[in-house]
């Protein structure tokens, strides 16, 4: 039997009459394209999760499907936010946790009275509460810490450069890493040596919320690090200490007057997938934070400026 275009046409017409999930998924069969290309960054950054990804027509998005031994989770893409279903109505309220950490340092010196009140907006009681910050599901499911219950049973003793530390046992082998090129490093390197010598404590696990937000902090997780030397109340470390000394002016304070790890630390930390809170326009020059699609992201994103 053979059908003319009109026949054709008449079927279709008669699909979408009767199914019309039968256009929805007819027209997103042509839009979907490929899977998220930065969902490879995911791969890359956990590579013992398996991500899965199927498109979803209703939601118009990429449903993501995580294993991770014996635990499942199932996200929306979001644009890279991780959602469960209940939070995509929410999703503008997030920041993206996607964003371009800057490896260079901010000096005080070259910001403009412009920047300036956009980071005192940005650090103001007001924005931090209001905002609903970095969303956690994605983190919630990798560590396993939808409960405290649940995140201690992970909880380590993971001793770093000879101080105590309790951390997420996934951060064993990065941790691992980043001491053995440190200690390799101190052999040739005086500034690195010193670091250590003076090195008072190394604070990972702690549940608590972030200062000024109902955030919970990524030492919440047991995948930041504090580091701090002995006798670090001279310089100035955490941006908030210094806003309780200094009110409105504490982000004009120099780079001299902060203290600051060895930049050759602070590579290795970089390299090894952590960030160093003192590269933040709120800067917490004691933190160092493991979040390694971030920094792939950070990579990316230069290479394409070049
Ligand atoms: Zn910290």
């Amino acid at each position: 039997m053979k059908f003319s275009s009109s026949c054709f046409l008449r079927i279709f017409l008669f699909a979408l009459l009767f199914f019309p999930c039968f256009g929805f998924s007819f027209s997103a069969f042509n839009l979907k394209g490929e899977e998220p290309e930065l969902l490879s960054l995911f791969r890359k950054a956990y590579p013992d999760i398996q991500f899965k990804s199927e498109y979803n027509a209703f939601a118009g998005d990429w449903k993501i499907l995580l294993s991770l031994e014996d635990r499942t989770a199932e996200f929306f893409w979001a644009d890279g936010m991780f959602l469960p279903e209940s939070e995509i109505e929410n999703k503008n309220l997030y920041n993206s946790f996607l964003y371009k950490y800057d490896f260079a340092l901010h000096d005080p010196a070259d910001f403009t009275e412009e920047d300036i009140e956009k980071i005192r907006q940005f650090s103001s009681t007001e924005n931090r509460t209001s905002v609903k910050g970095t969303p956690p599901f994605f983190y919630d499911f990798v560590y396993d810490c939808k409960t405290r219950v649940s995140l201690e049973q992970h909880i380590k003793k993971i001793p770093f450069l000879g101080k105590r530390s309790n951390a997420h046992e996934r951060l064993r082998e990065p941790l691992a890493k980043v001491e053995k090129e440190i200690l390799e490093s101190s052999k040739s390197d005086a500034e690195v040596k010193n670091f250590l010598d003076t090195l008072l404590s190394a604070d990972s696990y702690s549940w608590r919320n972030i200062s000024d937000s109902g955030n919970r902090s990524f030492h919440s997780l047991g995948v930041a690090l504090d580091l701090l030397p002995r006798g670090w109340k001279q310089k100035n470390v955490y941006w908030a200490w210094r806003r309780d000394i200094d009110g409105d002016n504490w982000m004009r304070l120099p780079l001299e007057r902060r203290w600051m790890p060895p930049q050759k630390v602070i590579e290795i930390f970089e390299n090894n997938g952590f960030l160093w809170g003192g590269k933040w326009v709120i800067w917490d020059n004691m933190h160092f934070e493991y979040r390694p699609e971030v920094i792939l992201f950070s990579r990316l994103r230069n290479k394409k400026n070049q």
